[in-house]
């Protein structure tokens, strides 16, 4: 019993008003005892359409997990509707009416409100699960031929909770001992999915019992390796095998595992040749100086910066060339390098970090596009400066913008 489907509820997740954090935070969990989820389905406050949806889930799959509707209002539906596909009533259960009266006069000084006495009734032969961060236990409910499904709240904090508490211990009794889901994920920047996956493509050798996902974000593209249904000590070795060889083909593009933070590595690639940073940023408004100090630690490198919007500041406090901007414009190689030397001086920093360009979504012009970034990296007086056709809205630009600085400096001190 390693497959699971998960069922979620709530007319808000159909309506995308909430997101569906539950099914995700569901599937890490349950791959940590080793049972991945088969399929995923997600239906409204319809009793109707839960009793159907959990029926066919349960026939395919004998194990399903629920979230949400074990609330105390008239749309939480979710416990007589499951009570009907394994053909049970309902009773009150009278030890969990006690215990919510308790609990109310205990912690809100009022009586239960009538609502949510309702939350005490429960299918006939159910179990509870306890919930310790609410007050609708959860319900597990299983048949003669031991096909169950476990209902846990939706309320991602109660609902985590639960699992945690009750339910994954409940799991790992039943699954086969020892059988694992395990990932790694090699992290890139600077290089297109497409590019990365020609590199990759050209390795051949298979698959190696190991699966690979390519997840593009704002960040780079992220490499995620998982080998499932197998015991940890084999996870481990198919995994460290594959991703080694993923590393030979990657490379340079490569500068982290799991979740690591390129402002991290900088910072480290700094702290270990004793350079300091200041940055001179205009477009990103401070983005890069954010991502830096994001970073614990980060105050024995970074010195601080400034965020040059304006010209007038450029000039002012950089000492950006007049010339280089009437002649360049403030998007432009000359400036960029001045504003990077301009931090460095202004802050006594060894590495100046610059960034001008154009956001959007207003600004943009036929030579100067909306996306055209000028990033550089002043290395105690060496100054690279590189031009950037930035996609994407203004917030993706900007956040780009910041990413590539790091990565020009992170390339430049690996050399
Ligand atoms: P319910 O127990 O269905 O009344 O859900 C209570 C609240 O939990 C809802 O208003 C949502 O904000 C939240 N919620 C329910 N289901 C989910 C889900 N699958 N993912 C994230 N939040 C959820
Ligand atoms: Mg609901």
């Amino acid at each position: 019993m390693t497959q699971v489907e998960v069922v979620t509820i709530g007319d808000e997740l159909l309506l995308g008003f909430t997101v569906d954090t539950n099914a995700a935070h569901l599937a890490r969990a349950l791959a940590g005892i080793g049972m991945h989820i088969e399929r995923r389905t997600t239906v409204g406050d319809d009793p109707a359409e839960i009793e159907h949806v959990v029926r066919e889930a349960l026939e395919r799959s004998g194990a399903v997990i629920t979230t949400g509707g074990l609330g105390p209002t008239s749309d939480d539906l979710t416990r007589q509707s499951i009570a009907g596909v394994f053909g049970r009533g309902m009773h009150l259960d009278e030890a969990h009416l006690a215990w919510m009266e308790e609990r109310w006069r205990r912690r809100f000084d009022r009586p239960l409100p009538a609502a949510n006495r309702q939350q005490a009734m429960i299918p006939d032969g159910a179990e509870k699960l306890e919930n310790r961060h609410g007050s609708a236990p959860g319900i597990w409910l299983e048949d003669e031929r031991g096909r169950w499904v476990a209902m846990l709240p939706g309320v991602p904090r109660e609902m985590r909770g639960m699992l945690a508490d009750t339910l994954l211990p409940r799991l790992v009794q039943r699954t086969t001992a020892g059988i694992v889901v395990r990932s790694t994920t090699l992290r890139t920047t600077g290089i297109g999915e497409s590019a990365l996956a020609d590199q990759i493509d050209s390795m051949g050798g298979g698959p190696l019992g190991v699966s690979l996902a390519y997840l593009p974000s704002i960040a780079g593209v992220d490499l995620r390796l998982t080998v499932k249904d197998v015991p940890p000590a084999e996870a481990d070795a198919l995994l460290a095998r594959a991703a080694a060889r993923l590393r030979a083909r990657v490379g340079q593009a490569m500068y982290g595992e799991d979740d690591a933070d390129l402002a991290a590595v900088v910072l480290e690639a700094c702290r270990t040749r004793k350079l300091t940073i200041a940055v001179a940023e205009s477009c990103t408004g401070g983005l890069l100086g954010a991502r830096l100090t994001a970073i614990p630690g980060s105050s024995d490198v970074v010195l601080g910066g400034v965020i040059a919007y304006a010209n007038s500041v450029k000039r002012d406090l950089l000492g950006v060339r007049e010339e280089s901007l009437r002649e360049h414009g403030a998007v432009s190689e000359p400036v960029v390098r001045e504003m990077a030397a301009g931090a460095r001086r202004v802050t006594g920093a060894s590495v100046g970090l610059a960034i001008t360009g154009v956001a959007g979504p207003s600004g943009g012009t036929p030579d100067k596009p909306v996306g055209t970034v000028w990033i550089a990296a002043d290395v105690e007086g060496a100054v690279e400066a590189r031009l950037h056709k930035l996609w994407g809205d203004r917030d993706e630009i900007r956040q780009r913008a910041a990413q590539w600085t790091m990565e020009l400096l992170r390339q430049r001190l690996r050399a």
